[in-house]
């Protein structure tokens, strides 16, 4: 199955959530196994500095090591773990192992670095949620401004004025908001207004065929436009070309995150990334294969 499909599934007009398949009711009778197993892992993906190439933080991607499915993308069992609420208890401990990891990174880099982590709309309306967000918060060590949590726009569409609750509960908590998949929701530009959003992450469909698209160009030009006149920082998603890098760059772009500085990583890998010089070898070296 492609990875299109995959990242359709969360979309929300898809179908796919009223028709599970086989193969999904099979998976998700093996998730339960899997948390007692555990065979969920955290792969972390560079966020950086499109001038300097200098790692800024990391995004948390979950991965499932399937004993003999191999690696089960996140795109397939995120959707299903949201169905089923599994995804409150694999997000509460993504949050807080992600949190952990990041003060070994920095005590590697011997730096500040954040961490960015994806939130998915059933733990953002969770009761639970703010509870588990303080509690990775403390446990960790870390201070709020050094986590960035990853929501979509159709999160916060769901339920606007819930929505305004807890974003104002995060920003006292200093932790920033970053809307994913920017430009692929059916938002309005309103909730950019409405609320406390820091960094706006424009989905790859967007950057995938730059420069030859003249459209797509149009689009990351005026986000980044927008996001300019409204001081929100922007990351360009799945850049796997010096081209796309410069182009976005070169038009004010200042992060960037995709293949080309590197694929997302087992923590250890990581670690070799903050700390060797020639680390784009070493994370070119570690492609994970990733079944879909
Ligand atoms: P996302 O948050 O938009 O994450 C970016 C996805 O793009 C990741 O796919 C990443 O591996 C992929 N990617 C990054 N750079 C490139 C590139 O240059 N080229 C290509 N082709 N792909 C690139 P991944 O890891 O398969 O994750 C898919 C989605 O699953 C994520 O999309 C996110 O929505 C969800 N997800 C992953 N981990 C978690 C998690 O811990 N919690 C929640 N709630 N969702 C998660
Ligand atoms: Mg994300
Ligand atoms: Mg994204
Ligand atoms: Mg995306």
């Amino acid at each position: 199955r492609a990875k299109e499909t995959g990242k359709a599934r969360c979309v929300m007009y898809s179908p796919r959530h009223s028709s599970p398949t086989e193969d999904d009711i099979s998976l998700e009778a093996a998730m339960f196994q899997a948390v007692r197993e555990g065979e969920f892992v955290l792969h972390y993906q560079p966020i950086v500095d499109a001038t300097t190439r200098e790692i800024e933080g990391f995004e948390t991607l979950m991965r499932w090591k399937h004993p003999t499915l191999g690696m089960v993308s996140p795109a397939r069992f995120i959707p299903i773990a949201e169905t089923n609420g599994l995804i409150n208890l694999l997000g509460a401990w993504a949050l807080k192992a992600a949190c952990v990891q990041l003060r070994q990174f920095q005590e590697a880099a011997k730096r500040p670095l954040y961490i960015s982590v994806n939130i998915s709309p059933r733990q953002f309306r969770s009761d639970k949620f703010l509870e588990v967000l303080d509690d990775a918060i403390s446990y960790s060590g870390l201070s709020g401004d050094q986590l960035v949590l990853e929501i979509t726009e159709g999160t916060l569409m769901i339920d606007p004025a819930h929505a305004e609750t807890i974003l104002g509960k995060m920003a006292e908590r200093r932790a920033r908001i970053a809307i994913d998949d920017f430009g692929t929701g059916y938002s309005s530009l309103a909730y950019l207004k409405r609320f406390p959003i820091s960094v706006l992450k424009i989905d790859r469909a967007f950057i995938r065929d730059l420069p030859a698209s003249q459209k797509d160009g149009a689009i990351c030009n005026a986000v980044l436009d927008l996001a300019r006149h409204l001081s929100l920082s922007v990351v360009a998603e799945g850049v796997e070309t010096e081209e796309q890098m410069a182009y976005m760059r070169e038009r004010g772009c200042r992060y960037v995150q995709g293949y080309l500085t590197g694929k997302p990583m087992a923590a250890n890998v990581a670690i070799a990334a903050l700390t060797e010089r020639h680390y784009e070898e070493v994370m070119r070296a570690e492609a994970t294969k990733v079944v879909q």
